[in-house]
């Protein structure tokens, strides 16, 4: 579900082409020891990027104008205007002012 559909297809007939040219150019049991290789290795290569991107969209969202949105997702933290205290949620815990602003 990480992995693109039609990238995945493309990088499968990919390897699939690559392995009936290694069955060509290799001798029988080192062809198809390379061909099963590259199925094996190409789905963990895919995922790894599939992950490298969500990590490069992560800092990203951090730094750019998605940062709130992240920001959201791990609880944004107040600073109470009346004591300085720092926060989450509606109302200050220790002196239960409403008077607060967003903590980055
Ligand atoms: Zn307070």
């Amino acid at each position: 579900m990480l992995i693109n559909y039609k990238t995945y297809l493309i990088f499968l007939f990919g390897s699939l082409a690559v392995s009936i040219g290694l069955q060509m150019l290799l001798p029988w049991p080192y062809g198809l020891i390379a061909a099963l290789a590259i199925f094996i290795v190409f789905p963990l290569f895919l995922r790894n990027r599939a992950l490298k991107r969500m990590g490069g969209l992560g800092t990203d969202a951090g730094t750019g104008g998605g940062g709130g949105f992240f920001g959201q997702g791990q609880g944004v933290r107040y600073i109470c205007l009346a004591c300085n205290n720092r926060f989450k949620g509606g109302i200050c815990p220790r002196c239960g002012s409403k008077m607060k602003r967003a903590d980055f």
